[in-house]
């Protein structure tokens, strides 16, 4: 007899958000997640006395659904602030910052989260069976219950579960099924081996003073080998100068495998002319192999059933992208999942 009636792959946003709203619904709810702590690309890194953010940077809220869950989560403590209705925008890093054409905002909040954003899955995951540093190996039906396989520090283990919730990338879910024999249905498994995402190489620099990035302390690029540039203490998450570069999914790709010195080398060089003053008093590369979805499905989760079992994909990949997408992807899981 299984213990539990949900298992979900992954406690990133969507996991969590679908977790609380199962739980709510009274199911037995556990969540496995290879991470150390949860979150996924809810990610804060610190280096010495420096705080920052390096998978999402801040969350836009769009739709009404998003920003009543948005007021929940301040209800249960989150402390979610916002830092700005948009961003200096900028063609191409390498034309410097005389290459900034508006900071202007486009009027859409956006928000950071106090001590970084990984500070919001913790929150998040308050009273949730959550078990991390578990990585789960394979995935399989039989005798009338899903068998799903992990290790982690506790050596190797299978739980057994009435329905599975992935919200892992969906390569690596599928990966998953693949290792456990698992066929989909034919128009499930179409629709979700056709979902890519583009890797993402990011660079965290501390430096020694305020860097004085235009209004409000982020940069956002069109074009070139960098999207994204920010100050984490300009958003109130780092108590000293730290900037985070993101790269953008092409450069990433080409550059993926290259050693960090010659990433971080690269990077700094498109990055220095931003610094004005500052110096860079340490720096690290950190990597996303999948960081943002090439191509979104249309609905905000794939739900579907193996020999009368049922199985739901969710995540940034199913309906909007991003932390906003990830989120109401969560809703619909669960709503999915609850109606049977
Ligand atoms: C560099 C970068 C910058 C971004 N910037 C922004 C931004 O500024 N604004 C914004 O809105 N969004 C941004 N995003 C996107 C945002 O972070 C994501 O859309 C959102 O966090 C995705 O949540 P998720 O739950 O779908 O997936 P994830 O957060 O990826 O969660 C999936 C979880 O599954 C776990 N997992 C995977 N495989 C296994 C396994 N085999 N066993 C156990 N666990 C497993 C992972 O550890 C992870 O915790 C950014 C992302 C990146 C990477």
């Amino acid at each position: 007899m299984a213990d539990i009636d949900v298992v979900i792959v992954g406690a990133g946003l969507a996991g969590l958000v679908a977790a609380r709203e199962l739980t709510a619904a009274g199911a037995r709810v556990r969540l496995l997640d290879k991470g150390v702590g949860p979150g996924g690309r809810l990610a804060t890194h610190r280096i010495d006395d420096a705080t920052l953010d390096h998978g999402a940077q801040f969350f836009t809220v769009r739709s009404d659904e998003f920003d009543d869950l948005v007021e929940h989560w301040r209800a249960d403590g989150a402390s979610v602030e916002r830092w700005s209705t948009g961003f200096a925008q900028a063609t191409d890093v390498r034309a410097g910052p005389p290459g900034v054409t508006s900071t202007a905002g486009d009027g859409h909040p956006r928000y950071v989260v106090t001590g970084g954003m990984e500070t919001l899955a913790k929150t998040l995951a308050r009273g949730l069976d959550v078990v991390v540093d578990t990585c789960v190996t394979a995935i399989w039906a039989r005798d009338g219950r899903w068998r799903v396989a992990a290790t982690g520090v506790q050596g190797m283990r299978t739980y057994d579960a009435a329905a599975v919730l992935c919200t892992a990338p969906v390569p690596q879910a599928l990966a998953l099924l693949d290792r456990g024999a698992t066929v989909l249905p034919p128009d499930a498994e179409a629709s979700l081996r056709a979902l890519a995402y583009d890797p993402c190489l990011a660079l965290l620099a501390v430096v020694d003073r305020d860097p004085e990035l235009p209004t409000p302390g982020g940069v956002q690029f069109a074009e070139g080998p960098v999207r994204w540039l920010a100050d984490n203490a300009r958003k109130g998450v780092s108590a000293v100068p730290a900037v985070t570069l993101h790269a953008a999914g092409d450069w990433s790709a080409t550059w993926y495998e290259a050693a960090d010195r010659v990433v971080g080398v690269t990077l700094y060089a498109w990055l220095a002319p931003w610094l004005g003053p500052a110096s860079v008093r340490t720096w690290q590369v950190k990597r996303w192999r999948y960081s943002q979805p090439r191509n979104p499905a249309d609905e905000h989760v794939v739900r579907t059933d193996v020999d009368e079992l049922p199985i739901a994909f969710a995540g940034d990949a199913f309906g909007h992208a991003r932390v906003e997408g990830a989120a109401r992807s969560g809703l619909a899981a669960a709503a999915a999942l609850v109606r049977g």
